[in-house]
């Protein structure tokens, strides 16, 4: 990790996971799989998914083509090309509409779908950006309790190393920070 990205959080789960919060740009962690908050054709487009096809190169959009999409809730891998990550993880996330329409599941899939396919794959250290929560205008508190929520819970068997939490913004970093133990712990 460059000196770029800033630790904040760092916790261990009872099965050995590290948690971390990190401020910065997902696009520069070694990891073995960063998760891109995709739309469901796949092609790329605004805020994170832009900024990880940018960093990616074209071979990332040409591998994503192959893929035909993918539904709300649901996830897909490629490799990571020209990223420090070996591979991305492409969720689709809900777009926010009020919260009566099956949003806090479909964002509790991204995360427990992501994390299934890390496991298949064998990958150890995964890290997420705040899913729906920019341009599909998910709250974030809401959000962020999901995503520590369902990553504590997807972690129980020990299949991960690391969990990371990469928010682009102070705020979103504080909350994350207020609300890992807090998932970690059960509540
Ligand atoms: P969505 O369409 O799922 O809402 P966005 O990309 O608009 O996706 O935003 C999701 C979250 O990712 C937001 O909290 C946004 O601030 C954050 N984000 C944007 N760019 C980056 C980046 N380079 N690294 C990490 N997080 C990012």
């Amino acid at each position: 990790m460059s000196a770029l990205e800033t630790i904040r959080s760092d916790l261990s789960g009872t099965t050995g996971t590290r948690f971390t919060v990190v401020l910065g740009d997902i696009t520069r962690l070694s990891v073995d799989a960063i998760v891109n908050a995709a739309n469901s054709s796949l092609l790329g487009g605004g805020g994170v998914d832009g900024a990880i096809h940018r960093a990616a190169g074209p071979d990332l959009v040409a591998e994503c083509r192959m893929l035909k999409g993918c539904k709300i809730g649901q996830a897909k891998i490629t490799k990571g090309y020209r990223l420090p990550a070996r591979h991305v993880i492409h969720t689709v996330g809900p777009l926010w509409n009020g919260g009566a329409n099956g949003e806090d599941e479909l964002l509790a899939g991204c995360y427990s779908n992501s994390l299934g396919l890390a496991r298949e794959h064998g990958l150890r250290t995964i890290a997420f950006p705040a899913i729906s929560t920019g341009i599909y205008r998910f709250p974030a508190t809401p959000a962020a309790g999901i995503a520590t929520r369902i990553a504590v819970a997807e972690s129980a068997d020990g299949a991960f190393g690391e969990i990371i939490f990469c928010c682009f913004g102070d705020e979103m970093a504080g909350l994350y920070d207020r609300l890992l133990p807090e998932a970690l712990a059960g509540a």
